[in-house]
């Protein structure tokens, strides 16, 4: 890997395929497997870069798509750059807008050249392209920023998810050629679906291209989370063990323990903040709605083992108060919460691979959901 990037693995679990390792950027070190919060506009919902930090965050993503529309990347290079913009300090990541132009777009045209679509925002037509993303990409500065790829939707034929997973291939190569930072680290993504041939052949031919990191992207699009399991088995194995691996868009705990133990290092999903705003916490793998009467005179924080600010201070009496009454402050107090129980898991994990224990002790979190019990009153994610 060039500088001034690398990444070293500190152990390997003898049950499964979990590492541990260390991502190092030049705005910091990223210790795996480790959940990445997601800031799309260059902040994580209701929270101060001081509170992420104190969630545990270490990188955090941002999304090319919407900073382009809003406030537009030459407002963000002329402020210095994400980091200064946001002021975070620490490592960033940001995808490339291929996921956000196919599933939140009106596309009018999509072909070899690249995608043209509506802006929600104006109505204005605006023109992807692999040079495009990373040209943006460049300008926003990010750490790790990622190739254009063409995202198939769930269920999708064969056929389609060939031709997607070959385009995505076609503007990898533009992208390395368009990339002009060696400050930036640029990642490839393997697409393919739910079909494990097309997933490998993808992987193969991207390894070539020796990148610094790879991801498996096209998942968390509606397909049963089951697959999600069986895409990641299939793929790693073809990726380079030396190299960390980001699956994009996924952040469920039985999803991030599976994905660890199939050699996935990298996680993001907006699951924690969104959550919040509907007034729900993780709680150890379940999710509570606080607006729910049994918490009305509970006293007790919402998870006595959490160091976060939120169960330090709060009760979920306090909580459940706030989220009925809609005030703001229950929006950051949860958003705190639920960023730090998600990098807490990840973070424990962690520490159950350096001791060769992760099997035993997160075997709960690696059978298929069915086998569990649910518990009342609460959903697991
Ligand atoms: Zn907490």
């Amino acid at each position: 890997m060039s500088e001034p990037f690398s990444f070293q693995i500190q152990a390997r679990s003898s049950q499964t395929s979990a590492r541990a390792g260390i991502f190092s950027t030049p705005h910091g070190r990223v210790e795996t497997p480790r959940f990445m919060p997601v800031g799309t506009l260059a902040n994580v919902k209701t929270l101060t870069p001081a509170q992420l930090e104190a969630a545990g965050a270490q990188m955090v993503l941002s999304n090319t798509y919407h900073l382009h529309l809003q406030p537009g990347e030459k407002i963000v290079a002329t402020a210095g750059g994400l980091h200064k913009f946001m002021a975070w300090k620490g490592p960033i990541l940001t995808d490339s807008g291929g996921f956000q132009v196919f599933s939140l777009s009106e596309i009018r045209t999509i072909n070899d050249e690249g995608v043209i679509f509506r802006s929600p925002h104006d109505g204005q037509m605006i023109h992807f392209t692999p040079e495009r993303s990373i040209f943006i990409q460049n300008e926003l500065g990010a750490d790790v920023i990622m190739a254009f790829d063409e995202c198939p939707p769930y269920p999708a034929s064969r056929e389609q998810v060939l031709a997607a997973t070959e385009r995505t291939y076609r503007w990898l190569e533009r992208c390395i050629t368009a990339h002009q930072r060696s400050d930036q680290a640029l990642f490839g993504i393997v697409q393919g679906g739910v079909y494990p041939d097309l997933r490998q052949e993808a992987a193969r031919a991207l390894v070539k291209l020796n990148l610094p990191g790879y991801a498996i992207g096209g998942v968390s699009v509606g397909e049963p989370a089951e697959l999600i399991e069986k895409i990641v088995k299939v793929t790693t194995p073809f990726l380079p063990e030396e190299k960390p691996r980001y699956l994009m868009g996924v952040g469920t705990y039985r999803e991030m323990a599976q994905a660890i133990a199939n050699g996935i290092d990298l996680f993001d999903c907006v699951i924690p903040t969104r959550l919040a705003r509907h007034g729900a916490a993780l709680v150890q793998g379940e999710r509570w709605n606080l607006k729910n009467s049994q918490f009305r005179e509970d006293f007790q924080p919402l998870d006595e083992t959490c160091p976060c600010y939120t169960c330090q201070n709060f009760s979920r009496a306090y909580l459940g108060h706030l989220v009925r009454a809609k005030e703001l402050l229950a929006y950051t107090l949860l958003s705190i919460h639920n960023v730090t129980e998600l990098i807490r898991f990840t973070q424990r994990i962690r520490e159950a691979i350096l001791a060769d224990r992760f099997s035993e002790e997160f075997g709960e979190w690696l059978k298929p959901e069915s086998e569990e019990l649910s518990a009342p009153n609460s959903g697991e994610i």
